[in-house]
C-alpha cells in the first residue's frame, strides 16, 4: 500500500491560481498512482481565495484548508500547513506552480528510496533581473557564512519525511525560517533540480523591502555574529586613535589639520557606535517577541476533514 502524501500550498492573494493548482498538482499524483491531500494555507488573503479553496474542496474532497486571521508571511504558512499535514510525508510548494507539480513523483520516489529530506534546487533562477540575482547571491553568501548553511541553490520546494515534518514542528522558535530550518534538522538528503517555472498567474508578492526584511531576520535567526561588529569596531577606532596620538606626536604639524581629521573619526566611530545599537536592539527585539510566547499564526477558518 502506497503511503499518503500531503502537499502543503501557501496562498497570499491567488484566487486566480488556487483552483489551478489544485487541480494541476492532484492530476500529476493521480496518473502517478500517488495517494495524496492538498493542504492550502490562505496567508490572510485580501480577495478570494479562501472562496477558490473552497471552491476547490468541493470538487475533490482530498484538498483541505486553514485560513489565517490576517498575513503572517508564507514560513508560518507553511508551518501551519505541517502542521496540518497527515501524510507520512509532506511537500510544500508554491501556488503560482513555480515548483513544476512534474517533480513531485521523482521526489516521493526518491523518498521511498530512504530519503528524507527531497530538495528542489533551481537550476536556474528563472525570470529575475540582475539586480535581483545580485541581491540574492550576496545573500546566500553572507547566510552560508555566518549560519554555516549551503543555501545557495536551495528553495522552498521540499518533500520531507514524517520524521523531518515532527522535528520542525517541534522547534519553538516563533520566527520561522523554513529554508534554513530544514537545512538546520538535518536528515538524509537528495536533490531534484528544476526550473523555475514563470508565474501562472498574479504577480508576485516579494518587494524589495520585504526581501531585505526577510534577509535580515534569516541571517540573525541562525548567526549572532553581527554583533561582533561592535568589537571589531571598537578595536579599529582604539587603533586609529592609538596611532594618530604617536603620529602627532612625533610628526606634529599643523594642529588645525588634526583636528579635522580627528573630527571625521570621531563622526565615523559615532555613526558605528549607533550602527552597533541598531544591530544589538535587532537581536534583543527578536528575543523579546519570542519571550512574549505569542502564537506563530492564528487560524480564522477551516476547511475540510
Ligand atoms: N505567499 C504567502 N504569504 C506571503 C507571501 C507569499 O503565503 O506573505 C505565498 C504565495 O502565495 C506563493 C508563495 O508564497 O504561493 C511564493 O510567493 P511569490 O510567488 O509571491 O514569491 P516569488 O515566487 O516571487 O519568490
Ligand atoms: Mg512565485
Amino acid at each position: 500500500m502506497d503511503k499518503l502524501l500531503s502537499v502543503v500550498i501557501p496562498a497570499f492573494n491567488e484566487e486566480e491560481s488556487v483552483e489551478n493548482a489544485a487541480g494541476t498538482v492532484a492530476g500529476v499524483l493521480r496518473d502517478a498512482g500517488i495517494p495524496y491531500e492538498l493542504v492550502f494555507v490562505d496567508d490572510g488573503s485580501k480577495d478570494g481565495t479562501w472562496e477558490a479553496i473552497l471552491r476547490a474542496h468541493e470538487r475533490d474532497t482530498r484538498v483541505r484548508g486553514v485560513s489565517f486571521s490576517r498575513n503572517f508571511g508564507k514560513d508560518r504558512a507553511i508551518f501551519a500547513g505541517l502542521s496540518r499535514a497527515r501524510g507520512d510525508c509532506v511537500a510544500v510548494m508554491d501556488c503560482d506552480l513555480q515548483h513544476p507539480p512534474e517533480k513531485l513523483p521523482e521526489m516521493y520516489a526518491l523518498w521511498q528510496q530512504g530519503f528524507e529530506m527531497v530538495e528542489g534546487v533551481k537550476r536556474d533562477r528563472g525570470e529575475e533581473s540582475g539586480f535581483h540575482k545580485l541581491c540574492a547571491n550576496a545573500f546566500y553568501a553572507v547566510i552560508s557564512k555566518l549560519a554555516k548553511l549551503d543555501m545557495k541553490r536551495s528553495s522552498d520546494f521540499k518533500l520531507m519525511d514524517r520524521k523531518a515534518v515532527d522535528t520542525l514542528l517541534s522547534l519553538s522558535e516563533e520566527e520561522v525560517f523554513f529554508r534554513g530550518l530544514t537545512a538546520f534538522v538535518g536528515f538524509r538528503r537528495a536533490e531534484v533540480e528544476f526550473d523555475v517555472a514563470e508565474r501562472m498567474a498574479g504577480v508576485s508578492k516579494w518587494s524589495f523591502k520585504s526581501l531585505a526584511r526577510y534577509a535580515v531576520s534569516s541571517v540573525t535567526a541562525f548567526s549572532a555574529a553581527p554583533m561582533q561588529l561592535a568589537t571589531v569596531s571598537g578595536v579599529l577606532f582604539a587603533l586609529i586613535a592609538v596611532v594618530t596620538g604617536v603620529l602627532f606626536a612625533i610628526v606634529g604639524g599643523e594642529a588645525g589639520g588634526w583636528l579635522v581629521f580627528l573630527a571625521v573619526m570621531g563622526l565615523l566611530a559615532l555613526a558605528c557606535v549607533l550602527l552597533c545599537l541598531g544591530i544589538i536592539g535587532y537581536y534583543l527585539g527578536r528575543t523579546f517577541r519570542q519571550s512574549l510566547h505569542r502564537p506563530r499564526f492564528i487560524i480564522s477558518r477551516e476547511c475540510g476533514d
